[in-house]
């Protein structure tokens, strides 16, 4: 990789004044908590399984509080559809979990096995996570977003034994791949009303039949706990472990990088199925014994400025794609909202434009702080905090406790090791692989299956992200780009891979290459350069039946959004797709080193050029 250097930002820092906090930060001077900071006495802040039988994220987020003084605290407020709301305090949290863990160890499932979900945010996801947990069997969350083969190919990896899901998800999407799942025994639908569908169980039935107060069962810190399947550039989704001592970061993170105090309102956007929607919409804030707010409907900007005022949310966590679409939609729509309540607003999952934070400072009376992490992180690395200085377009700086650096790479691409020894960029505003030090305790511990892709993340003693990035003289990251072909939708990173399997499957394809294209609302929208069969010809009906297919199959969230013929993909000699020059043709970038491609051919007929919209990368 080339060491570019570029000025840091052309916005204003937005700096902060101590004495105009109505709360005081958790973190006030950076460098003094980074100093005092240790992972040891992080876990201090939590309690461990009473007896000292070891440490259980679900203990540590429900039942401590649930023991002592918060029993009656309103851990989770569910917002329906027509705005009224439902609550459950950590006691009944408390409850709720003991039945599920109840109804899994009478279904025979046990330590280490996975239970998955598809559903949507509802009061028995959050029951089922904190359930699963306190059995000592494996949570693993799906999008409901999702089509049938990627939900088939997660549970077939993942070994999965129970599933929780709603009736319509389940005739849509399990129904009929349930045959080749032999592994999957149990599946509970969460709305069965007493009448569950041929083959499935009702949840609620078995709820009212198990103990309302089971012990937490016995886990330790390095026992898994957490499978998150994520994407890479080739193959199989990769499902990242994670363990108990995760929640000591989930904690840590809650308190440094969200600012959470105990009187706060917290609100977390994030689907379920997304990591953030675990670790920061259930996990991070039951921990601080914080009320959450959880919207069981579908992104609309009204509706969310009404509950960001009519909920008192005083922290909200969101993500740059759902805060775009509220930009777009006017300052006005925020008008006649009483948001002063809101204290600290953040955001996650893809880069964060400039125009957004200060869009955030109008319209919400707040600026948008972003962070930054990864699946395989399980939690904040990197972050803005509520007392310091933004400066937008940047993602701030590594967390207390986190220790992350650029790594220099060589003219193919791969960090350069010396002696053993990761290189690392020392100039300001070089360009190399964002890498941290392992050792944080939500640092992924493997990849399912996988123990050789699993050791190809580190190099020279540090965790490589696949993330480029920069850091600037005083220390603050911005992120570059991908290092990988890997795609960043709406917050979903999408693997071409898994996009490029499923289209060569229609009659029509003979070869297919995918790539992220810029998009003013998404980021990146996922856009499939196909190569015919003979005997097919392009035309528009075929493209259009062709992107219903992927998406019956992949779901809306995977499938691509745009779809071009072309005569001859761009290969290298040995055959492989050239997406990066693909990608190159189609933003109207140099082409770069094309020695190695195999028949260079034209840039394809018709390729649109849009400009790269506020979603791209700064
Ligand atoms: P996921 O594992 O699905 O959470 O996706 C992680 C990836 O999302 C990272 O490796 C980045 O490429 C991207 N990402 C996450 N947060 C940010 C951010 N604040 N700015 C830019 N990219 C981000």
């Amino acid at each position: 990789m080339t060491a570019g250097t570029e000025p840091s930002t052309r916005w204003p820092a937005i700096s902060k004044d101590p004495a105009g906090f109505r709360v005081r930060p958790n973190l006030v001077d950076y460098d003094a908590a980074c100093a005092a900071f240790s992972w040891d006495e992080a876990r201090h802040e939590l309690s461990g399984l009473p007896g000292g039988r070891g440490v259980n994220i679900a203990y540590e987020a429900v039942d401590r509080h649930a023991a002592g003084s918060l029993a009656g605290h309103e851990a989770l407020r569910f917002v329906r559809a027509d705005g009224s709301v439902r609550s459950l305090s950590f006691a009944g949290l408390a409850e709720q979990t003991s039945r599920f863990a109840g109804v899994l160890r009478g279904l025979g499932i046990g330590r280490g096995e996975r239970v998955f979900s598809l559903t949507g945010r509802s009061p028995s996801l959050y029951i089922a996570v904190l359930g699963t947990l306190k059995n000592a069997s494996v949570f693993c969350p799906l999008f409901s977003a999702f089509g049938p083969e990627p939900v088939r190919q997660r549970l077939h990896l993942g070994s999965g034994r129970a599933l929780v899901t709603t009736r319509s998800l389940y005739r849509k999407k399990i129904a009929g791949i349930r045959d080749s799942l032999p592994e999957l025994r149990h599946v509970l639908l969460t709305d069965a009303d007493g009448d569950p569908e041929p083959g499935t169980l009702d949840l609620a039935a078995l709820m009212r039949a198990a103990p309302a107060d089971s012990e937490v069962a016995a886990t330790q810190a390095e026992d898994m706990a957490l499978l998150h399947f994520t994407s890479g550039t080739t193959g199989t989704p990769k499902g990242a472990i994670h363990v108990h001592d995760a929640v000591t970061a989930h904690h840590a993170t809650g308190t440094t990088a969200l600012d959470l105090h105990p009187e706060d309102i917290y609100w977390c956007t994030a689907d379920p199925g997304w990591v953030t929607g675990t670790s920061y919409g259930v996990i991070a804030p039951l921990t601080h014994g914080v009320t959450t707010i959880v919207d069981e409907e579908e992104m609309d900007p009204d509706r969310w400025y009404r509950i960001l005022a009519e909920q008192h949310v005083t922290v909200w966590y969101t993500a740059p794609t759902a805060l775009r679409m509220l930009m777009k939609a006017g300052a006005d729509r925020a008008r006649g909202h009483d948001l002063s309540a809101l204290r600290f607003v953040a955001s996650v999952g893809e880069p964060l434009n400039p125009e957004v934070v200060a869009w955030g400072q109008e319209a919400l009376g707040r600026p948008v702080h972003d962070n930054w992490w990864q699946t395989e992180t399980g939690g904040i690395m990197i972050s803005n905090y509520a007392a310091t200085e933004i400066r937008p377009g940047s993602m701030g700086r590594p967390l207390p406790g986190v220790e992350a650096g650029i790594v220099a790479r060589d003219a193919a691409d791969k960090p350069i090791v010396r002696d053993g020894k990761a290189v690392l960029v020392t100039e300001p505003d070089a360009v190399g692989e964002l890498a941290l030090r392992p050792g944080w305790p939500s640092m992924f511990r493997g990849y399912l299956h996988e123990e050789e892709r699993y050791r190809r993340c580190f190099a020279g003693g540090w965790y490589l992200t696949g993330d480029l990035a920069r850091r600037d003289a005083d220390g603050y990251y911005w992120f570059v780009g991908r290092g990988d072909d890997v795609i960043k939708s709406s917050g979903h990173l999408i693997g071409p891979f898994e996009v490029e399997s499923c289209l060569m499957e229609h009659d029509a394809v003979a070869e297919a290459g995918v790539i992220g294209v810029p998009d003013p609302v998404a980021g990146e929208v996922v856009k499939a350069f196909v190569e015919l069969r003979s005997g097919w010809q392009p035309s528009e009906d075929l493209q259009l039946e062709i992107i219903g297919f992927a998406r019956k199959r992949l779901g809306p969230a995977v499938a691509p959004r745009l779809l071009e013929f072309t005569a001859a993909l761009p290969r290298t000699r040995s055959g492989k797709i050239l997406r990066r020059l693909l990608k190159a043709r189609e933003l109207g970038l140099p082409e770069g080193d094309t020695s190695t491609v195999e028949s260079p051919v034209e840039s394809p007929a018709g390729a649109s050029e849009p400009a790269p919209g506020p979603g791209a990368p700064q």
